[in-house]
């Protein structure tokens, strides 16, 4: 550590040992003072003098040894007790320099030597030598009296605590940028981890304007590494990551950034790239890097990985929360056309990401701009094809005027929150729907699809529905909700007592897509299901496929058995109703006999006789 080093403070350590130093001089009348440094382990060093400019520029800098000085103090004794040295010849003790004890002298003795010298230890409040402070009396030879040696103890003991702060600010600062280190680092491979990759993408954005080379994001995902973790111990996942970790530095460029993201998730940040081909040469050098064998605590694996490329570009100042999800729509671009994969955000991409920022606009203000269209699909009963009820499905309109299948705003329109609240308003308007059409001597049973979301708020979606249920005038039993057999695993004590509240007052659960979820069908014995529709998976197959047949044929005689109604969907041929109605099957629901239809077409469907023959007629106005 430096006696000069700036500290924070008004003045720096040199700045207050200069102080000292010049006070002693001009206000105490001294010839000389001198502040010597301990500034490593055995070398003191001349850090600040007051004095005549010669003998200055002669003394700051030069170094003595600790162990002269240490020879020196102790014949001094202590700082409280200063001895006055008196001069002797060099040549006498050519190791002490001229400087030697006189014990002679005497408190009340006026005959000071011209040359004569004070010098005290400053210590650290622990004892420790710090440094001395040296001082020569002045030239008329006068003795320094009491109270100018109180205030010389005093600006010793000054120096000491200002040395001593110093060397403690410096120690805090080391071990905060310790710390610092620390917790920028992840601590199983060593490599830095997400507030590194934040702090460097948030600089690169900052001088991308003035940059040349181009940088490229790597979003690197490793596939099937939760395989390596579960065969194995986490313990050698961890070896594997870390080992991994190694490679990655070796692939990338001096100045290159390597992080780990979290999990089996890593981040190559690469500045100095001539065009976006050297950025996707580097990603393969890594996915050649990732795949070489691996031998780890005697275990032998082989791991790929998939990379998502994002190339920052001067033209377009982007956000690094945009970047970060440019990087992993890549990336699951990438793992979801198979292993080993490279994805560069583009067009293509980018379009994708658009499309979702538009859908989340568009779930957004469904309800508000009547964006919200419920379709609605018959499902008839099987023996003479007549309608008995109808199953809700939604569709989004977009801002071209076309309809949106669920697959593509369901889930975020679920992850924003919005579905809850364009559930119940489909289900308020096809219950007032259903009602008209009973009053027109139509009886139709209801199915409305519930997400889980909704269910978890019971007391909610019990209030919904008895409002809705009032408003339309629609009887409870007329209404099935259906849920999927996911569903029904997850649900709560709470959620199961009030859907067994609704249960008791006339409305229904089905499980949909039943034989899809879990292989455990024990929930079937604990919740309150009043119907199960196979799903179309199975059907598909039917009556060709005999494990399929076998299945359905299953199902069948399991809700006979359970006493619950039992629904076919996606029934698309003749053959399949025909082998469906042979099982014992009451109900169907399918393309074969009507398609999802808007509410004015349904109606007219009803007016023409409930009783609907095999024909098809396209969806209205879908987009897909
Ligand atoms: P789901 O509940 O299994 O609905 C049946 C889906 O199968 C519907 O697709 C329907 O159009 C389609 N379908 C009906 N008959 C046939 C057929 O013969 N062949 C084929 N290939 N498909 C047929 P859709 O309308 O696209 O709905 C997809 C899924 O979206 C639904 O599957 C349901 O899980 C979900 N969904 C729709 N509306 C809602 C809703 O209001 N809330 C929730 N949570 N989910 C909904
Ligand atoms: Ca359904
Ligand atoms: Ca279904």
């Amino acid at each position: 550590m430096d006696a000069d080093r700036a500290s924070e403070g008004p003045l720096s350590l040199q700045g207050t040992l200069d102080l000292l130093a010049q006070t002693i001089v001009n206000a105490l009348g001294f010839e000389l003072a001198a502040i010597n440094y301990v500034d490593s382990p055995n070398r003191v060093t001349v850090v600040s003098v007051a004095g005549p400019d010669e003998v200055r520029e002669h003394l700051l800098g030069s170094t003595e040894s600790l162990e002269n000085w240490v020879r020196i103090l102790d014949a001094c004794t202590s700082w409280g007790r200063l001895r006055f040295l008196d001069h002797a010849t060099r040549d006498e003790e050519p190791s002490m320099r001229w400087w030697v004890p006189d014990f002679e002298v005497q408190d009340g003795d006026d005959a000071w030597h011209p040359e004569d010298a004070l010098f005290a230890p400053l210590h650290a409040s622990d004892g420790q030598l710090l440094g001395v402070l040296s001082v020569d009396l002045p030239r008329d030879g006068r003795r320094p009296d009491q109270a100018t040696r109180d205030a010389l103890e005093g600006f010793g003991v000054s120096a000491a605590l200002a040395i001593e702060h110093a060397n403690l600010r410096a120690k805090a600062e080391q071990s905060e940028e310790l710390f610092r280190y620390l917790a920028s680092r992840d601590p199983v491979t060593g490599l830095g981890n997400r507030s590194v990759v934040l702090e460097r993408l948030e600089r690169t954005l900052a001088t991308t304007r003035f940059r040349d080379r181009l940088t490229a994001l790597l979003f690197i995902d490793l596939d099937g590494f939760k395989r390596v973790n579960d065969e194995h111990s986490h313990a050698l996942g961890d070896q594997v990551l870390h080992a991994l970790a190694r490679r990655l530095e070796a692939a990338v460029e001096t100045g290159d950034t390597v992080a780990r993201w979290g999990g089996d998730e890593f981040i190559v940040l690469s500045h100095a790239l001539d065009d976006h081909a050297a950025g996707v040469a580097l990603a393969a050098r890594i996915q050649d890097a990732v795949a070489e064998p691996l031998r780890v605590s005697g275990q032998s694996t082989g791991l790929t990985c998939s990379i998502g490329v994002v190339f920052i570009e001067r033209r377009e100042p982007s956000t690094v929360k945009e970047l970060l999800r440019r990087a992993d729509i890549a990336m699951y671009a990438a793992k979801r056309e198979g292993r080993q994969r490279i994805f560069v955000f583009d067009e293509v991409l980018r379009n994708a990401a658009e499309r979702e920022e538009t859908v989340e606009r568009l779930v957004r203000t469904a309800t508000g701009r009547d964006r919200l269209v419920p379709l609605f699909q018959p499902i008839v009963s099987l023996a003479d094809c007549r309608i008995v009820g109808f199953e809700v499905l939604l569709r989004l309109r977009d801002d071209e005027g076309q309809l949106m299948a669920p697959d593509e705003f369901l889930a975020i329109a679920g992850r924003t929150g919005d579905l809850v609240r364009m559930e119940p308003e489909a289900m308020r308007r096809a219950f007032a729907h259903a009602a008209a059409w009973g009053q027109l001597g139509f009886p139709l049973r209801v199915s409305v699809n519930v997400s889980v979301r909704q269910l978890d708020e019971i007391d909610e979606f019990e209030r919904r529905v008895r409002s809705a249920l009032a408003e339309s005038g629609l009887m409870p039993s007329a209404v099935t909700f259906e849920l999927t057999e996911h569903a029904f695993f997850d649900v709560s004590p709470k959620t199961l007592h009030g859907m067994s509240r609704l249960v008791d007052e006339g409305l229904s659960f089905s499980v949909d897509d039943f034989g899809t979820g879990f292989g455990s069908m024990t929930y079937l014995r604990a919740m309150p299901i009043n119907e199960i529709k196979i799903d179309r998976s199975f059907i598909q197959h039917t009556p060709t496929e005999r494990a399929s047949s076998a299945i359905v044929r299953a199902h069948a005689t399991l809700a006979r058995e359970l006493g619950v109604r039992c629904v076919a969907e996606g029934i698309e041929t003749p053959e399949q109703h025909d082998f469906l109605l042979e099982t014992g099957i009451e109900y169907g629901q399918g393309y074969l006999y009507e398609r999802p239809l808007a509410r004015e077409s349904f109606s007219r469907l009803l007016q023409n006789g409930q009783a609907l023959t095999f024909h098809r007629t396209p969806e209205p106005s879908s987009s897909r």
